[in-house]
C-alpha cells in the first residue's frame, strides 16, 4: 500500500502511477530506482495545478519545465490500463 501525494490516501501499488528520482538517470515513471512519489488514478489528483510542486517537494528535487509534458503523456497511457478504476 502507497500513499498518493495528492489526497493522502492509501491505495495498492496497482493503483498508482510511480514517479521515480532515479540514482542514475533522470525521473522515471513506473521504474527506476531512488525516491518515489505515487498518484493515484483520480482527474483531482493529477490533473490539480499544484502536482508539480508536490512532486518536488516529494522528490526533494527541481523538475525542468518539459516535465509536465512527459507526465502527461504518462498519464494519457496510464488512463489506457485495462483497470480505469476511479
Ligand atoms: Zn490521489
Amino acid at each position: 500500500m502507497r500513499i498518493c501525494i495528492s489526497c493522502r490516501k492509501t491505495y495498492d501499488r496497482k493503483n498508482l502511477l510511480k514517479i521515480t528520482k532515479d540514482h542514475k538517470q533522470s525521473i522515471m515513471f513506473q521504474e527506476g530506482m531512488g525516491r518515489s512519489a505515487y498518484i493515484c488514478k483520480s482527474k483531482k489528483c493529477y490533473l490539480d495545478p499544484k502536482i508539480k510542486k508536490k512532486l518536488q517537494k516529494a522528490l526533494k528535487t527541481f523538475l525542468e519545465p518539459e516535465f509536465i509534458d512527459i507526465f502527461e503523456q504518462e498519464i494519457a497511457r496510464y488512463n489506457d490500463y485495462p483497470n480505469k478504476g476511479i
